[in-house]
């Protein structure tokens, strides 16, 4: 059994990463697992410990840095801290099967330059700017502050989409899953 692969999902926060990963995942030929980051911000309704994330204080965060225990991490907002764990990669890889991460663009090209060839990175772009600040304000989990913080954060975030190994425009929801479905079974099969 060989170990499993990387697929690395960044895009802007708002520009469909979680809805194309939960269809991603239903696919079971693709033998995916995702990879359950640490992070310091609040559950939001419906998330749940050890499913969405592993929730935990700034202290344990600082903790799990310095024991080692985060392959990456980011402050991705003022104060909230997000990270991969080691064990999670691990875990999933020597189990035969494949890691998807959801994780911030930096993140992203922090585990690509890690994983190289063992790593697939997929950049997800939204149409516009316009159009992702309106998925934000529908997805309706977010402040307008927090909404304003992620969208000022996009344009510089799209900027970084040459760093990744593919990208993929989410105009329609259906044509980005199956485009980035077939991106996984090339590089899974190669
Ligand atoms: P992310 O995980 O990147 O922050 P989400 O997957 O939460 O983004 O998507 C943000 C919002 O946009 C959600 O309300 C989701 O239902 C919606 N959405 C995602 N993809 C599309 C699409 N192709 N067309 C319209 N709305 C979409
Ligand atoms: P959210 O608060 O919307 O769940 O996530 C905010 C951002 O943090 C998203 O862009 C998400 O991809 C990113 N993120 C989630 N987990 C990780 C991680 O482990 N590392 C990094 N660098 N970013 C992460």
């Amino acid at each position: 059994m060989g170990k499993g692969k990387l697929i690395i999902i960044s895009a802007p926060s708002g520009c469909g990463k979680s809805t194309i990963i939960n269809e991603l995942i239903k696919n079971s030929d693709l033998k995916l697992e995702f990879s359950i980051s640490a992070t310091t911000r609040e559950p939001r309704r419906g998330e749940k410990n050890g499913v969405n994330y592993y929730f935990m204080s700034v202290d344990d965060f600082r903790r799990a840095i310095d024991n080692n225990q985060l392959i990456e991490y980011e402050e991705v907002y003022p104060g909230r801290f997000y990270g991969t764990p080691r064990s999670e990669i691990e875990r999933i890889r020597n189990m035969g099967r494949n890691v998807i991460l959801d994780i911030d663009v930096m993140g992203g090209i922090n585990v690509k330059h890690l994983f190289g060839d063992d790593a697939l990175s997929i950049f997800i772009q939204p149409p516009s700017i316009d159009t992702l600040r309106q998925r934000l304000e529908t997805r309706g989990t977010d402040t307008p502050e927090a909404i304003a913080q992620r969208v000022e954060k996009a344009s510089f975030e799209i900027a970084q989409a040459d760093k990744f190994d593919k990208v993929v425009v989410n105009n329609r929801l259906d044509v980005a899953v199956n485009e980035t479905e077939e991106l996984i079974k090339a590089f899974i099969n190669s």
